[in-house]
């Protein structure tokens, strides 16, 4: 290569939709380069890490003279061909910057600019368990068909309740991988990710196998992702971002969950990691398997088009029954602390057979409103339209939305009296009410107050498999993943939340989650109970749920989209805006809907209007959608304006993003 004339072409991880060009550096050797190695170069006035993507004889970026990088730092390429691919790939479908996508693509410490270092075969080989689980019939078929799938590409749905036996068809699916000498990539959503779960996988398994996610230090997951590079490691379980993660010799991935709302990523570079994972088997070749016992709407719709294989697991593995739902309503029912007496009762006989009662409530604190009885004024959030939630043990209002807190007063802010009454009913007060009901038995509380201490969840968990507390009070964090073989009471406190929500897929939401802590009850020989709290019994969804299970309250939720024209029967966009007046951040948008094409029958845009929650952390927020029943002319579109966007002179004056197919509506 003639140093004279190579201009290196440089993605740069900032907030713009474009590549930079750079002279090679001055001193240093740099014959060697290779796309995917990082490179320092000045920026504005910082120094930046940026990849090299191709050298280019000539330059358009004329506008300023040319800087020299300032050194290559590697001297392998860190982004594969392959990852490089997938990294394009996202950046053309959610519009982000290929700066951003592939700063998402490398460890932290890699990002700073940190050697890569030596792999230490820190991933020790483990000697597996004798496997003594024998396969049902439907586990058997499924990994036949994932065997026979294996060096194709090919979706599979498998489905199957909480129990019914995926993991170990997982497990079994591994196997037949690791002896082709390929690697496997296990997704799975951040709150399943316990130490019990990776703990599974490497008993089971006869190679090593490592995890990335955010739980561990930067050193550890440098470590691992280098690992999963050099092919140390054959299986890698992690969380949204492992999308990415280095695999030569990649054979299948598996994301389990995939309905979960974890594999979105909600904001900088905005992608879905399940959609990923899913192109990225494509690109290689090799079949994926979606586990799930509430499928997404989007991935029923594919699995019933036939795009996805479906695989069903009908029964619970092992034997373990069913759990029987009831609805209990409590229309005119005296509540005490939401709780209605015939749930009293309940959890009083389960406790006093020496089994466990779980409670589910979505609202950690005490109360969710603090109400002054004079006057009537909320306690509200200062730099946010929300109120602000009692938490009794700490003395203090906090806002669940920007994280601000007061300490709690004596009296009313506004009229000075002192009768200042919690309404409504979070965890704590749940908790608190139990106690002073079944002061003799243990009650453990899991939710992000009782759990920000590193190691706090897994203590209580350990707690709670060891049979030490008679009742449990959790958010949704005790929803997935975990066993709790001797739970035979679950009870959802209110079930009314997901159909007073505006968001389209609140009911669909609604539906898993119930579902989903319904998987709690009775794992073991012991059947459970399922009590729903509710003022809407005659909901003919709800009843569906219950009575005909998953897939037919799926089937119905998808004629209501498809009637309605909702995802997955169209593709959605939302811009958002952010700024310190309303009017900026609507003028904006206002700008921003101007320049899509117009008469254009298969686009239409529906804003701008404030968000849900209009003001949050002293911002205001805006919102424009666009929807189109064909994904190609939505994509065509979004290529065609965003320049103009970006050249909008409001663009500058207000904090705004796109978000390619939005999971959540605010
Ligand atoms: P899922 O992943 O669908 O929740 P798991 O694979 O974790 O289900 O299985 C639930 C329980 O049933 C586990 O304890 C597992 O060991 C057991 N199990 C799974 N398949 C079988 C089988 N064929 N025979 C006996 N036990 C099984
Ligand atoms: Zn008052
Ligand atoms: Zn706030």
């Amino acid at each position: 290569m003639r140093k004279k004339n190579l201009i290196l072409e440089i993605a740069v991880p900032v907030p713009l939709r474009r590549l930079f060009h750079y002279l090679p550096p001055v001193v240093g050797e740099w014959s060697q380069l290779k796309s995917g190695m990082r490179v320092r170069i000045p920026f504005r006035r910082r120094e930046l890490i940026g990849i090299f993507m191709k050298t280019l004889h000539s330059s358009d970026q004329t506008e300023h003279k040319l800087k020299h990088a300032i050194e290559i730092i590697d001297t392998e390429s860190l982004i594969s061909s392959e990852v490089m691919h997938l990294c394009q790939w996202a950046s053309d479908y959610y519009h982000a910057p290929i700066g951003e996508v592939l700063e998402s693509a490398l460890p932290k410490l890699l990002r700073q600019g940190k050697a890569i270092g030596e792999v230490k075969n820190s991933a020790s080989l483990h000697t597996p368990l004798k496997c003594t689980v024998s396969l049902n019939g439907d586990q058997q078929q499924a990994v036949a068909a994932l065997q026979a799938a294996l060096g194709t590409f090919q979706v599979f749905l498998l489905d199957g309740v909480t129990g019914s036996g995926k993991t170990e068809v997982y497990l079994q699916a591994i196997l037949a991988v690791l002896e082709k000498n390929q690697q496997v990539l296990v997704l799975i959503p951040e709150i399943g990710l316990t130490p019990q779960t990776i703990q599974r996988f490497r008993e089971r398994l006869p190679c090593p196998v490592v995890a990335l996610h955010s739980g561990l230090t930067e050193k550890k997951r440098l470590e691992a992702w280098n690992a999963a590079r050099t092919g140390c490691a054959r299986v890698v379980i992690g969380t949204r971002s492992a999308v990415f993660a280095p695999l030569p010799e990649l054979g299948l991935i598996i994301v389990d969950e995939e309905h979960d709302l974890s594999f979105k990523q909600q904001e900088g570079f905005r992608y879905h990691a399940r959609d990923l994972a899913i192109m990225r088997a494509k690109h290689n070749t090799i079949p994926i398997v979606l586990g799930s016992a509430t499928p997404s709407l989007e991935t029923c719709h594919n699995a019933n088009s036939g795009k996805f294989i479906h695989l069903k697991l009908m029964d619970r593995a092992g034997g373990a029954q069913l759990p029987t739902f009831s609805l209990c309503d409590i229309r005119n029912q005296r509540l005490e602390e939401g709780l209605s007496p015939a749930l009293f009762d309940a959890i009083r006989a389960t406790i006093g057979r020496g089994e466990q009662a779980m409670l589910f409530l979505n609202r950690r604190g005490f109360a969710p409103v603090l109400l002054c009885h004079a006057c009537g004024k909320i306690a509200m959030c200062g730099r946010c339209d929300t109120r602000m939630t009692y938490h009794q043990t700490q003395k203090k209002l906090q806002c669940h939305h920007c994280g601000s807190q007061k300490p709690l007063s004596k009296c009313c802010e506004s009229c000075g009296s002192s009768e200042l009454l919690p309404v409504g009913t979070g965890t704590q007060r749940l908790e608190s009410a139990l106690h002073e009901r079944f002061p003799a038995h243990s009650i453990a509380r899991i939710d992000r107050d009782s759990t920000q201490r590193k190691g706090e969840m897994d203590k209580l968990l350990e707690s709670i498999q060891s049979g030490e507390h008679a009742i449990l009070i959790g958010t949704q964090m005790i929803a997935k993943g975990h066993h709790f073989p001797n739970v035979t009471l679950v009870i959802i406190v209110d079930a009314d939340g997901g159909f007073f929500n505006s968001d389209f897929r609140a009911l669909e939401r609604m539906g898993q989650l119930v579902l989903q802590v319904s998987g709690r009850a009775g794992r073991a020989e012991k059947k459970g109970t399922v009590m729903i709290q509710t003022h809407q019994p005659e909901h003919p969804l709800l009843n569906q749920l219950i009575t005909d299970g998953y897939a037919a309250f799926a089937k119905t939720l998808l004629d209501m989209r498809q009637g309605t024209v909702l995802p997955p029967f169209s593709s959605f966009v939302l811009f958002r805006a952010e700024a310190h007046s309303q009017k900026k951040a609507k003028d904006f948008l206002e700008a921003v809907k101007t320049v899509f094409p117009h008469g254009q029958k298969s686009l239409q845009c529906f804003g701008p209007v404030s968000a849900p929650m209009p003001r949050r952390a002293g911002k205001y927020r805006e919102q424009l959608l666009i929807q189109s029943s064909r994904r190609s002319v939505l994509q065509a579109a979004l290529k065609e304006v965003l320049p103009a966007i970006e050249a909008l002179k409001t663009s500058k004056t207000v904090r705004w993003s796109l978000d390619v197919d939005p999971m959540e509506m605010f």
